[in-house]
């Protein structure tokens, strides 16, 4: 039996109850198999069982008393999984589908993503159960005052440098910050996505989503294509999927929908990003207001019918497993060619394996989505060096790491005999350098 059987075999036994975290790893796993028969050290050296299991998850109990007066409890998670490339690094994400297996998913997945970005950047992920909708500002600063008074110790620039994720944003990211300062009286870059007046990095809002549209982008670019008369479609209406289509906007393409928890809207004359930021940014109302705005536009309640609408290229911003076996055989069967994941995991292993056996061109989240968090080692190094890029300068290195990671993938894939399977590519180009800064460290 191969190493990667071997391995594969005991993934469920020892990760009972973790459907999200099994289902990552075995899709990384799978994709190394061509990898394993020629280089017997992994196995000698374990480093199969090592890379699957956390150097350390950290699960908290974050009390705090909502406007009301009456005590709430949530749990907060810390999932430091592997150092060896640079200090971890991975979102905050405030949502109540979070538990641990979704908090090892993720922080797994961000292990190779930012393995992917070229920078020195470890990976973990962090996050509550709490549920930010519909609470206060002052809820949310109370909440956030309460995670950050047990996560401050654990954390620390050159330790471990949390940001936002779903659920987490700016405002989110300021109050964290503000508790942090207040408890150990160090004004250290110790979270990304700060504010411009402290610390923070331009482009960061918007890189995540720019990022994605760069990539692919270069995909289209490398088949003598571009965003120029294309529909997309982009799930999600949150920080990634905004800015997404900013970026296929300027890039040429049309955004004909965008969605929410509660179901999408269809503009067949574009949508418009303003109203849209108006709205999801500024309002904090549900998308299908924007119907009410937009004579010719649409609202549908449901969000994975989002996927029943023709469009040339997909882009699931929204969150893990949005998109299932039937929506991949819609969008196919519709004339998608292109689908670029702007959230982590956004599409099951079977609608993946679809996409790919359709020939469709399928960037996976741990390259597609790696902008934000490479912006975020951006912020990291101006904040080190106390001297701010400007716009255009942190714009640019953005734009150079994402063709980079796109040639990074396309080679890895190529090379590996997988040609255009950038699932592969992506999973062995984040583990090989992940792995060889593991080798060099020893047995730790
Ligand atoms: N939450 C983002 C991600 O999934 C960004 C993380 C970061 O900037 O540290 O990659």
């Amino acid at each position: 039996m191969s190493y990667v059987d071997k391995v594969l075999e005991k993934i469920e036994e020892k990760n009972r109850g973790e459907p999200e975290f099994i289902q990552a790893a075995t899709e990384i796993l799978e994709s190394l198999r061509p990898m394993f028969g020629l280089n017997p050290e992994y196995e000698k050296a374990a480093l199969l069982e090592r890379i699957l299991i956390p150097e350390r998850a950290i699960i908290f109990r974050v009390p705090w008393v909502d406007d009301e007066g009456k005590i709430r409890v949530h749990k907060g998670f810390r999932v430091q999984f592997n150092s060896a490339v640079g200090p971890y690094k991975g979102g905050i994400r405030f949502h109540p589908s979070v538990n641990l297996s979704v908090m090892k998913f993720l922080a797994f997945e961000q292990i190779f993503k930012n393995g992917l970005t070229g920078l020195s950047i470890g990976g973990a992920k962090g996050g509550s159960n709490f549920n930010p909708k519909g609470k206060s500002d002052n809820e949310i600063m109370s909440f956030c005052q309460s995670f950050m008074s047990e996560l401050y110790k654990y954390i620390g620039p050159d330790t471990d440098v949390p940001a936002g994720d779903i659920g987490v944003g700016g405002r989110e990211i300021g109050y964290l910050f503000g508790q942090y300062k207040k408890l150990t009286g160090i004004h250290a870059g110790v979270l990304t996505g700060a504010g411009l007046d402290f610390g923070g990095s331009y482009v960061r809002t918007e890189a995540t989503g720019y990022g994605l549209g760069y990539i692919m982008d270069n995909a289209l670019k490398a088949r003598g294509e571009s965003f120029e008369g294309k529909d997309v479609v982009i799930s999600g209406s949150g920080n990634v999927a905004i800015y997404a289509a900013e970026k296929v906007e300027q890039l040429g393409g049309k955004v004909i929908s965008m969605s929410d928890s509660s179901g999408y809207i269809h503009d067949p004359d574009g949508i418009s990003l303003a109203d849209v930021k108006q709205l999801k940014e500024v309002e904090r109302k549900r998308i299908s207001e924007y119907a009410e705005l937009k004579p010719n536009a649409e609202f549908y309640c449901g969000c994975s019918d989002i996927w029943n609408l023709p469009c040339d290229v997909a882009l699931p911003c929204a969150t893990q497993n949005e998109l299932d076996t039937k929506s991949a055989e819609t969008l196919i069967s519709n004339g998608v060619k292109y689908v670029g994941e702007g959230a982590n995991m956004p599409t099951t292993l079977e609608a993946t394996n679809k996409f790919l056996d359709a020939g469709i061109i399928l960037l996976p989240g741990k390259a597609a989505n790696a902008g934000g968090v490479a912006t975020s080692a951006l912020e990291m190094s101006q904040r080190s060096m106390r001297i701010p890029w400007t716009f255009e300068e942190v714009d640019k290195k953005l734009q150079d790491i994402m063709s980079g990671i796109y040639k990074n993938i396309d080679t890895a894939a190529a090379e590996h005999g997988f040609k255009d399977n950038y699932i592969r590519g992506a999973n062995i180009a984040g583990f090989l350098k992940v792995s060889r800064a593991m080798m060099a460290q020893g047995v730790v």
